[in-house]
């Protein structure tokens, strides 16, 4: 499972633990109205459905905040204030029930209006995430570093993170967001070079579904695999619950969550069966379902077994036949008409199985 280069500090937001040796953890955040509470609770539902561990909302205005508590007290999920600039909105939803505020403290006025809101959360228990992208760079670091550096912007986060510590408040996540690969896994491995508290990863503005669930895969598997990061936030240009699946599906892919995976061949002149059909098949009629098992589908039983040999289960195509295979061994043979629903009995008899 996932190997964590450093561990790092543990936090508490609504009985979720972020960093340590926690789980990472996924997040969302809703694109509904907040002042539309039902509307909002619908979509946290949702997510929480999808998966999600931690939900975050935005809190444009002080009128959000009562819609926001409502939401918090039907949620099944920790949620997040998202709050820019008024450190009233900070307070008031910690007063509403918040599980973590993110806020930058830098943007908030003097030093009396960070220590007001690391007071109201300390007292509640409530963490702070510190979010700096490219946009929220300050002007004289733009002016030093000429744009907003993946150094520019650890200078920055560096710059709130002292602003808590200063007002005695360690209950802190950080996340650094650029929109490129390189900016995004350069900023992370610098700031968690420079602090122990834990890592929220994420793309910004990383576009509509297809692009940014590549762009998300190479920056935050990328982090992952070096053991980088605590907590992931897939942003997409789409409906969160999307967000969800392409999170847990990186997650998995990185082997830093278990779940079940289809594995394909991409098929070349010795296939002898519907690779593309079946595998897609499998994967829809899989998906969603609790637990651990790797499933093959492989186009020819010359190579397909063999190749496969790392998967739970699989099937590879023969002349009008389809060879069941489990860990590379042959099963039984069944008519490639019946492979895809022979696939799925056998997933779901292992998993039953391995439930009880
Ligand atoms: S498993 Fe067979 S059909 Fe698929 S790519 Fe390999 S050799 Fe080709």
């Amino acid at each position: 499972m996932y190997k964590r280069d450093r561990l790092k500090r543990e936090v508490n937001v609504g009985g979720i633990l972020l960093g340590g040796a926690a789980d990472v953890r996924i997040q969302s955040m809703t694109n509904t109205d907040t002042h539309d509470a039902k509307a909002t609770l619908a979509q946290v539902m949702e997510l929480a459905k999808a998966g999600c561990d931690i939900v975050r909302i935005a809190i444009p205005d002080k009128t959000a905040v009562v819609p926001f508590g409502v939401v918090v007290e039907h949620s099944p999920i920790p949620v997040v204030a998202d709050i820019h600039f008024d450190y009233r909105l900070a307070l008031e939803s910690v007063a509403a029930g918040a599980s973590k505020i993110r806020i930058n403290p830098g943007n908030i006025g003097d030093s009396s209006r960070v220590k007001a809101v690391a007071d109201c959360c300390r007292q509640a228990g409530v963490p702070i995430r510190v979010g700096v992208n490219a946009g929220s760079v300050e002007r004289d670091l733009l002016a030093e570093y000429g744009a907003p550096t993946p150094e520019a912007m650890v200078k920055s986060a560096l710059r709130h993170l002292v602003l808590l510590e200063n007002a005695d408040f360690n209950e802190i996540c950080v996340s650094i967001k650029a929109d490129t690969v390189t900016d995004t896994i350069k900023s992370n491995k610098l700031i968690h070079e420079k602090c122990d508290y834990p890592i929220h990863l994420g793309v910004t503005h990383a576009g509509t579904t297809y692009g940014a669930t590549i762009k998300s895969a190479a920056a935050v598997g990328s982090l992952l695999a070096m053991g980088i990061g605590d907590t992931v936030r897939i942003s997409l240009t789409d409906n969160p619950t999307e967000e969800i699946r392409v999170a847990r599906d990186i997650l998995k892919s990185c082997g830093v969550m278990d779940g079940i995976e289809v594995i394909a061949c991409p098929t070349c002149g010795r296939c002898r069966i519907d690779v593309i059909r079946i595998a897609n098949e499998i994967e829809e009629r899989l998906r969603g379902i609790e637990g651990k098992l790797k499933v093959a589908v492989m186009g020819c039983v010359v190579n397909g077994p063999g190749e496969a040999k790392g998967a739970d289960i699989g099937i590879a195509g023969g002349d009008g036949s389809a060879l069941l295979f489990m860990k590379g061994e042959p099963m039984y043979k069944v008519p490639q008409e019946r492979a895809a629903e022979e696939l799925y009995k056998m997933a779901m008899n292992i998993l039953t199985e391995r439930n009880e």
